[in-house]
C-alpha cells in the first residue's frame, strides 16, 4: 500500500505537450484532457518542476495554446518562486541520514566514494564531505550510484529487523524513484522504496521500512494494521510528520525523479 498516495487522479485519456515560448525561456507544458474538465487548469507541480495543462475532452489545441500564452508571465513567476534543483556535483550539498555533506572531487582516487569528517580550516569546516573519486563528467552518477548502494544496505537490514520481529517474510526489495510515494507492498510480497530516503533523517528511512513491513500481515491502513506498525516503529506521529514537511524537498536533490 503507497504511504503517501497521490489524491484521487481523474483518469486521462491523452498526454501530449506544448511548448510555449516566453522572453529567452520556453516552457514545455503537459497537456492532459480529462473526461471531466469543464475548462484549462494550469498546475506547476513543486516535485518535479513541470507544468501541467488539464482540458475538456474537445477543447482544442489553439485553445490550450492561446490560455498557456495568457498565463505564461504567472508560469514563469511560480516556478521562480520553487526551490532550486539541487544537483550532484563538486562543491553541491547532499544530505545523508539527514545530515549535509559537501560533494568533493578526488579524481586521482578512481571509482571510491567514501565519506570524510568535516576538513579544518575550511570555511564551512562544519560540513562532512563526500569524496568522490571521478572526473567532474562522472561525478553525479558516481554519487547516484553510492547513495543507491547505502539506501538498500539502511532498508535492507531494517526490513530484516522489522520482519523477524513479525515473523514474515518480503519476497523481495527493490529500489525506486517516484514522486507518489515512498514506498509500497505488492500483495506478492515485494517491496518498493525509494532510494532518497537515504536523504533523510535514519528514523524516517527505519518508519518506512516498518511501514511496509506491517503491510505483509495487514494489507490496509485499518486499527489492527497501526497498532502493528506502532509495535515496530515508536517513530509513527514523527516520521509521517516529517515525511508531509519536507518530503518533496528531497526530490530536488540530483537527477530528476521519473
Ligand atoms: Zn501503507
Amino acid at each position: 500500500m503507497p504511504i503517501l498516495s497521490p489524491k484521487t487522479a481523474p483518469r486521462s485519456t491523452q498526454i501530449a505537450y506544448l511548448d510555449v515560448a516566453h522572453g529567452s525561456r520556453t516552457y514545455r507544458i503537459e497537456l492532459k484532457r480529462i473526461g471531466s474538465a469543464r475548462r484549462f487548469t494550469l498546475r506547476v507541480r513543486a516535485a518535479t518542476r513541470d507544468v501541467v495543462l488539464t482540458m475538456p475532452p474537445r477543447g482544442s489545441l489553439a485553445g490550450a495554446r492561446s490560455f498557456v500564452e495568457r498565463h505564461v508571465a504567472w508560469i514563469g513567476a511560480r516556478l521562480e518562486r520553487l526551490p532550486a534543483p539541487m544537483p550532484f556535483g563538486g562543491g553541491e550539498i547532499v544530505p545523508i541520514r539527514g545530515i549535509n555533506h559537501r560533494i568533493v572531487e578526488r579524481p586521482r582516487r578512481r571509482g571510491n566514494v567514501w565519506i570524510e569528517p568535516a576538513e579544518r580550516g575550511l570555511a564551512d569546516a562544519k560540513l562532512p564531505l563526500l569524496c568522490v573519486g571521478a572526473e567532474p563528467a562522472h561525478v553525479a552518477r558516481r554519487v547516484k550510484e553510492f547513495l543507491m548502494r547505502e539506501a538498500k544496505r539502511d532498508l535492507e537490514a531494517a526490513v530484516a529487523r522489522h520482519a523477524a520481529k513479525l515473523g514474515v517474510a518480503p519476497r523481495k526489495l527493490s529500489l525506486r524513484d517516484t514522486t507518489s510515494r515512498w514506498g509500497s507492498c505488492s500483495s506478492t510480497g515485494a517491496l518498493n522504496f525509494s532510494w532518497r530516503l537515504i536523504l533523510a533523517p535514519s528514523y524516517v528511512l527505519d518508519y518506512l521500512a516498518a511501514h511496509e513491513v506491517a503491510h505483509l500481515v495487514h494489507m490496509n491502513h485499518s486499527p489492527r494494521y497501526w497498532k502493528v506498525l506502532g509495535e515496530l516503529s515508536p517513530h509513527v506521529e514523527r516520521a509521517e510528520t516529517w515525511l508531509k514537511t519536507h518530503g518533496a524537498g528531497l526530490l530536488r536533490f540530483g537527477p530528476q525523479p521519473d
